[in-house]
């Protein structure tokens, strides 16, 4: 089974991720991360996604999509997977060879986005308040459209984040 996690940055995608994971006994694989790993590398194509992260840009479809179809090719993801992070434009949606069963689009407002991103203890290189701020507002004009887009082919599964139900039902 494959399926794909989306939500604006902060919205619990990994902590979501790594439960399902568990649950269905499938692999969980972010493109946040193997973009973070790759921004380590000391080549040219390692300094560029380190500034493009840093940024809070996306990482162009045309490095994206062959970067993510070369990971999910290997046999750890043959019985499938729970993939954050991609797609985040409707070009990678529509590019990407994989049959999708499943697309989980876990809600958020921005501003619960920020505060908890804010108060995170997780060091990574694209968490300074402009950055974060860009991001969130990369996710509404790239992903937002990739959520219609999956809504539209009747995948789209809609759940609150996971801390908003808890406090809900306390
Ligand atoms: P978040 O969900 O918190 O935004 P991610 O870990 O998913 O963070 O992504 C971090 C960064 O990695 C993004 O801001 C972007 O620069 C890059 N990235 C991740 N996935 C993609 C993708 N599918 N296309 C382009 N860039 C990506």
């Amino acid at each position: 089974m494959r399926i794909i996690l989306i939500g604006i940055p902060g919205a619990g995608k990994s902590t979501q991720g790594n439960l399902l994971s568990k649950q269905l006994k499938l692999p969980y694989l972010s493109t946040g991360h193997i973009f973070r790993l790759l921004s380590k590398e000391k080549s040219v194509q390692g300094r560029y996604i380190k500034e493009m992260l840093h940024s809070g840009n996306l990482i162009p479809d045309v490095k994206t999509l062959p970067i993510v179809e070369e990971y999910l090719s290997r046999p750890a993801y043959s019985r499938g997977y729970i993939l954050d992070g991609f797609p985040r434009t409707v070009h990678q949606a529509k590019e990407f060879k994989q049959k999708i069963d499943k697309v989980v689009y876990i809600t958020l407002e921005d501003k619960d986005a920020l505060w908890r991103i804010a108060f995170r203890t997780e060091e990574r290189d694209d968490q300074a308040a402009a950055t974060i701020i860009h991001r969130i507002q990369t996710f509404h004009t790239s992903t937002d459209p990739v959520i219609e887009h999956f809504r539209n082919a009747d995948l789209l599964e809609e759940i609150e984040d996971v801390y908003k139900r808890q406090a809900d039902k306390t």
